[in-house]
């Protein structure tokens, strides 16, 4: 059923930190500007550990030059919450929750967004340009071993009491699965960390790698490195070493911290091609703009399956090279990361 709302010029699909952005940067510029979310304002960040701290000092996450004010360096998944609603507020950006975005027709100037609400109402809503800033949180990178859907595995890692005086398996060698390993073990449970790699990755975050390297050095934190799982059952997990040994290790709970990859069916669907090798979907890096004239792609859908390239510190200046396109003009410079994310 069409919208009885003025259609606006431009609709962003995706309410994370980046789509966020866009919208301010696209109201500045002038252009009237939907945002549309198949969950909450911020969602990823929801999803985050309870507890979580960000990596970044609190002005590289903030948006439209809203100070992001608090009273450590590092802000906290509720201190960015507040921070993300206030920026929606403070901004006034029309943002429409719990509606997904189904499909991107037509072409320019004149898409066709189709979208369901979550009560099943199907909607659309005719605009002239569209940013996709769907991000990545709803596609983990799958195992694709047998067990994987079984109810005791997840993708993500809230908090450890679930698994007080458990046995736990958290398979993954990032900054998730170290935080996650080391608060497991905190909250009482017994902790086998599996990784197909020989050590942790580089970027582990400087207050987590020392603690956690020393619970492993004194056993109280088992790792089992360049290791796969191979099987997950209700009690235990299969796991197979390099050198083709294989075992199996008790888990009442299995958290699965593999990382993700953005879900790009939507752009697919408009037409856009991506990159099998990269997942990257076919793009101007200087204007962001698709090779559907009129489609654009901000956030960290831009970066395919590399999770390092862009966070919210970079994505959040999407949104200029999309205006700059929009109006013509010449692109802005290129952010640039802080040099803890920057390798
Ligand atoms: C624990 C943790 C800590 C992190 N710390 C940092 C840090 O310190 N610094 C930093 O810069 N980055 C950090 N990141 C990364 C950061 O969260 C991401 O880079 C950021 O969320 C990407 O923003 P985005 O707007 O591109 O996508 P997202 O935040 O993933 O937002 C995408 C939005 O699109 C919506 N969506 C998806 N599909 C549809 C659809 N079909 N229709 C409508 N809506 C849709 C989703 O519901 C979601 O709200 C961290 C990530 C994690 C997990």
């Amino acid at each position: 059923m069409p919208s009885a709302e003025p259609s606006p010029d431009v609709v962003v699909v995706g309410a994370g930190p980046c789509g966020l952005a866009a919208a301010i940067s696209l109201g500045r510029a002038g252009f009237r500007t939907l945002v549309l979310d198949a969950d909450c304002v911020v969602s990823s960040v929801t999803h985050y550990p309870t507890y979580a701290t960000f990596f970044s000092t609190a002005e590289k996450l903030s948006l439209g030059g809203l100070p992001f004010v608090i009273s450590e360096a590092k802000p906290t998944r509720r201190d960015a919450l507040t921070y993300y609603r206030a920026v929606v507020r403070y901004f006034g950006l029309t943002v429409r929750q719990f509606e997904r975005v189904e499909a991107i027709e037509g072409s320019a100037p004149d898409f066709v967004v189709r979208t369901r609400r979550r009560g099943g109402e199907a909607r659309q809503v005719h605009c002239r340009a569209v940013v996709v800033a769907t991000g990545y949180w709803g596609s983990p990178n799958l195992l694709g071993v047998p067990g994987e859907a079984l109810p005791h595995v997840t993708h993500a890692y809230r908090e450890g009491h679930v698994a007080f005086q458990q046995a736990v398996v958290v398979v993954g060698g990032g900054n998730s699965a170290a935080e996650a390993a080391l608060d497991l073990w905190r909250a009482g449970a017994e902790v086998t960390l599996v990784h197909f790699g020989p050590a942790f990755d580089k970027k582990i975050k400087p207050w987590i790698l020392p603690d956690l390297n020393n619970r492993i050095a004194e056993g109280a934190v088992q790792a089992r490195w360049n290791s796969r799982v191979t099987a997950i059952h209700g009690d235990r997990v299969d796991v197979v070493d390099s050198e083709g040994r294989e075992g199996s290790v008790m888990a009442d709970h299995v958290f699965l911290l593999t990382g993700f990859a953005p879900n790009v069916d939507l752009l697919r669907g408009a037409g856009v091609p991506i990159d099998p090798a990269t997942g990257i979907p076919s793009h101007d890096p200087n204007t962001l703009e698709t090779s559907v004239p009129g489609l654009f792609i901000a956030g960290v859908v831009t970066a395919g399956f590399d999770a390092n390239k862009v966070f919210i510190e970079n994505g959040r200046f999407h949104g200029d090279f999309i205006a700059a396109r929009l109006q013509g003009a010449s692109p802005p410079p290129a952010p640039v990361l802080s040099r803890e994310l920057d390798t």
